[in-house]
């Protein structure tokens, strides 16, 4: 791994430097520019998919970046950016990944995860929020507050089109693990929110999020629920509906070039070793024994 983040932070620098000021963030339409232009160029393992439109019309999209041969089948590793428009950072970071998995796709590490998952990166969650920078849609509602969880079913939920494109993206594929990336605190948490309850996949969680979180240097790494309560999240849902291994990254927003440099190139370092501890998992090789702390409970 640190092998990989070494690379990385060579790789990342010269693209970086090009930014001038931290407040200069891409545009959606240079993020949707470069996801289109990735697909016609490598149209053999990337292809862009169009969800739908947004309130005030702007295109909701993902990609998917994959070498399996029978890509139906294959499990996914989701990864999501501004479900909160104003928390550019996020969507910087899974831009920076996309870019680094595909110029990257023959290395050896690479080359074995695109023959065996699909990744699928969706940049902008809330578009209109993206575009004027505020945290909710354009009705002043919270996208991350409107998914269905334990105590509340469909049909009270999914009222706002972006995270119903959301819920097509986790029907379509196979998600079997996802990150959901956030900028303002900072912290890697896990299902529940809604509920002080562990999941079944307690010690699971708690180990991949423990070892990503040292990578992105958080120290915060906890069942959401105890960093705060809240109802709806997109963790929360993927978890109850697929058993999605679902993830929330939050990142500090950086102050200043170099600190915004630092933040992007630990999401990208981080979202790496989640693909790589994922496969581990899936090869029955990473240990997550229940750890001493499970007799406080
Ligand atoms: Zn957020």
């Amino acid at each position: 791994m640190k092998q990989i983040i070494a690379r990385l932070l060579i790789y990342l620098t010269p693209a970086l430097s090009q930014i001038g000021h931290a407040q200069a963030y891409l545009s959606s339409k240079q993020v949707q520019s470069y996801y289109k232009k990735a697909s016609t160029e490598h149209s053999s393992f990337v292809s862009y998919r169009h969800l739908g439109k947004s309130k005030r019309q702007k295109d909701i999209f993902y990609l998917t970046i994959s070498k399996n041969t029978f890509p139906a089948n294959a499990p996914s590793i989701y990864f999501n950016a501004s479900h909160h428009g104003n928390e550019k950072l996020s969507t910087e970071i899974v831009y920076y990944l996309t870019k680094y998995i595909i110029d990257h796709r023959d290395s050896p590490f690479l080359d074995s995860i695109l023959r065996e998952y699909i990744l699928v990166l969706q940049p902008i969650v809330n578009p209109d929020g993206f575009d004027f920078n505020t945290r909710n849609d354009t009705l002043g509602q919270d996208p991350n507050r409107d998914y269905p969880f334990p105590r509340r079913g469909e049909e009270e939920s999914f009222r706002l089109k972006e995270t119903q494109m959301v819920k097509q993206i986790l029907d379509n594929h196979h998600v079997f693990a996802a990150l959901s990336f956030h900028s303002g605190m900072s912290g890697v948490l896990w299902p529940w929110c809604y509920s002080e309850k562990r999941t079944f996949d307690h010690d699971i969680f708690r180990e991949i999020s423990t070892r990503i979180s040292q990578t992105m240097k958080i120290q915060t790494t906890k069942q959401s629920y105890y960093n705060y309560p809240s109802r709806g999240e997109f963790i929360d849902y993927a978890y109850m509906k697929y058993r999605t291994l679902a993830l929330t990254v939050e990142l500090p927003n950086p102050v200043g070039t170099q600190q915004f440099k630092e933040s992007v190139q630990k999401g990208v370092a981080g979202s790496l070793d989640f693909i790589r501890l994922v496969q581990l998992y899936h090869q029955d090789k990473l240990s997550y024994l229940p750890k001493f702390d499970r007799h406080k409970f």
